[in-house]
């Protein structure tokens, strides 16, 4: 077997012996299928990290990729061939789930540069009020205030029409603040992609800010959804 080693670090073919390129799936000089590379998503896609993709090229390649990979077209491959092609395929597969989408994606790269990441809030966090964004204090204390007074009205087996259409017009307001947020996401993406170095380290620190408010409005609308539909 060999041994994973650090992205970039060029390999020798295990079947032909000529060097490439560890982030790759097949030899480019014998074709042969190789180990599962130890580079990043992006490199198994033979991508740089960048945050503006072209979707409709990584579904191509994903698709031409697992083909190549299917098991059936390793029936009588060697064993470790085979296992390979399971591997290798699974790592596509993850891969192009979190590539494809644009929030994991943004997440994904900014761990990959080193990002301290915001942790996921519980709903017992969530009433924390050091954890709600300043500009949002009063809007989510008062929401708070109208779920608990939806659930004990569903627990009485009562309905409020009035409390159901502010609930209703919340759910809204902060659906639109999360597309506010998606906007800025993607201007920042701009800015890493075709940034210099100072540009970069301050667009991936208000993605990071970005990504901690969209998990926390994402859970508040939930929160709402879930309410008013029980
Ligand atoms: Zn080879």
């Amino acid at each position: 077997m060999l041994k994973v080693l650090d992205s970039a670090v060029p390999v020798a073919c295990w079947s032909c012996s000529v060097a490439h390129n560890e982030s790759i799936l097949f030899c480019p000089h014998c074709s042969k299928i190789q180990p599962p590379p130890g580079g990043d998503y992006f490199s198994v896609f033979g991508l740089a990290p960048r945050l503006d993709l072209d979707l409709g090229m990584l579904e191509h390649e994903f698709h031409r990729l697992s083909r190549k990979l299917h098991p059936d077209r390793f029936a009588r491959a060697l064993p470790n061939e085979k296992d390979w092609s399971l591997a290798d395929t699974a790592l596509l597969n993850d891969a192009y789930r979190t590539l494809r989408d644009p929030i994991r994606r943004t997440g994904y790269l900014l761990k990959l540069q080193g990002a301290e990441m915001g942790e996921e809030h519980s709903g017992k966090d969530r009433k924390d009020p050091s954890r709600v964004p300043a500009d949002l204090l009063e809007e989510v204390f008062e929401l708070n205030m109208q779920l608990e007074e939806m659930r004990m009205a569903r627990k009485m087996g009562q309905t409020d029409p009035d409390l159901q259409a502010d609930l209703t017009a919340a759910k809204k307001k902060f659906d639109g603040l999360l597309d506010a947020v998606d906007q800025d996401l993607r201007g920042q993406w701009k800015v890493w992609d075709e940034g210099d170095e100072a540009a970069r380290q301050s667009a991936q620190k208000t993605m990071v800010a970005l990504l901690d408010r969209r998990r926390y409005l994402s859970n508040l609308v939930r929160d709402v959804t879930e309410t008013l539909g029980a």
